[in-house]
């Protein structure tokens, strides 16, 4: 690393705040799946920050639409009217199927603003007594990190220390359809869940798991709400993961490559009933909505269907995870994943995740361990055959080197 990289880590960890621990790795640039650092060296993005940039570094497509809506209007706040969220409504409603939308702007704000409405939902729709509603959550849920969420986590680093924490939450066990019929109550309003557990590494329930929620939830009334702020949009190979276990969701919740990762957009979806209970003053966002925002996510959803990505997803995912169970290594104990939402899971003898995500940078792929022993693997969804052959020779050699 040169002098002047290693300035910018050190500043960076003199003045900031030291939540993350990055890789030692400086970027300046990207276009497509490829991300370039300082010193020019080109890597494969096999993390997609998280899935925000599906599209693929700065599309053309998305970026001209921000350009050219920064030109004219940015932020009018939603005490007026601007043209751009009529028409995000409308199309992302055709899109997902959904009646009306919530635009909110971080993936947690979207979560923490499903939890108010579907509470709401709860007390003058259901009928539930006031100050009772509950909630129900998984263990190992990856839902943001504002206090409300991470309140109902189960992972102690995301919680210690941040209490009190807000009352009203249940956790079960994730793929567990009968503690799901345990823990409802004549007061619980909402399940909420992600379709695939992202952050706790990929974790895919069993399958029928979500059929059996959706009847246990319209049985007893109770609003299904799927997190798919990771999963939407096409990363697992299809627009919503909801449809590989053919069923509807109340309330979904859609962030990251809402807007291709241009700009932090999130929605909250649901039928008429849940955000129908929502009067003006009770709930707001002084960006949300916002023209600059609708613009972009427009744009950022015209190019994902446009372009075929989602089915460019299902076909690479495939592939991808052909490759990766094709690859022989004592080091590997699963490889996992749907569409483009992989997950490579290492013994724990082999050692830490980072240090196989740090032998990969040094061969020019970028991915992110998570959970000491696994490695995500969620490159945009653009990325090609040959792309996908090429990480797969080199997750190859690193997964049989030793690398401690
Ligand atoms: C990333 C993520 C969030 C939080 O989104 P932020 O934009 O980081 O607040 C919520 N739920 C899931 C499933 C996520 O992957």
């Amino acid at each position: 690393m040169s002098a002047s990289v290693i300035d910018l880590i050190a500043t960076e960890a003199r003045f900031g705040a030291h939540n993350y621990e990055p890789i030692g790795v400086v970027l300046s640039r990207g276009e497509g799946v490829w991300v370039w650092d300082t010193e020019g060296n080109r890597y494969l993005d096999c993390l997609s920050a998280y899935s925000a940039v599906s599209q693929g570094h700065c599309h053309p497509k998305i970026l001209a639409a921000m350009v050219e809506q920064a030109h004219r209007l940015t932020l009018t706040s939603r005490a007026f009217h601007n043209d751009q969220l009529a028409l995000f409504y409308e199309e992302i409603a055709a899109l997902t199927g959904s009646h009306k939308v919530l635009p909110m702007n971080s993936g947690a704000e979207a979560v923490e603003s499903a939890i108010k409405a579907v509470r709401k939902w709860g007390y003058e729709v259901k009928g539930v007594p006031d100050g009772a509603a509950e909630i129900i959550v998984c263990a190992n849920n990856f839902h943001g990190r504002t206090l409300g969420i991470v309140g109902f986590s189960t992972d102690p680093e995301t919680r210690t220390h941040f209490g009190p924490f807000a009352p009203g939450f249940r956790i079960i066990p994730f793929g567990d359809a009968a503690a799901l019929q345990d823990a409802i109550t004549p007061n619980t309003v909402a399940f909420l869940v992600e379709p695939i557990q992202g952050e706790a590494g990929v974790i895919i329930p069993p399958a029928g798991y979500f059929s059996e929620v959706r009847q246990l939830c319209t049985a007893n009334n109770v609003m299904l709400v799927l997190d798919e702020i990771q999963t939407g949009l096409g990363r697992t190979g299809k627009l919503l993961a909801e449809q590989h276990e053919g069923i509807e969701a109340d309330v979904t919740l859609l962030g990251k490559a809402l807007s291709g990762g241009f700009y932090p957009v999130s929605a909250v979806l649901s039928n008429n009933d849940v955000l129908g209970t929502l009067r003006p003053g009770q709930h707001g966002s002084t960006f949300g909505g916002n023209p600059l925002a609708c613009a972009v996510a427009r744009a950022a959803m015209r190019v994902l269907v446009e372009e075929g990505m989602i089915e460019n997803a299902a076909r690479q995912g495939e592939r991808f995870l052909e490759g990766l169970k094709n690859i022989r290594a004592n080091t590997i104990r699963e490889m996992r994943g749907r569409g483009l939402m992989l997950a490579v899971e290492l013994h724990p003898e082999a050692g830490r995740a980072r240090r196989y995500c740090e032998a990969l940078q040094a061969k020019g792929i970028l991915a992110k361990d998570t959970h000491e022993h696994t490695i995500r693997i969620a490159p945009p969804l653009v990325i090609t055959s040959d792309q996908v052959d090429w990480a797969l020779e080199r997750l190859a050699t690193t997964l049989t080197q030793d690398v401690s």
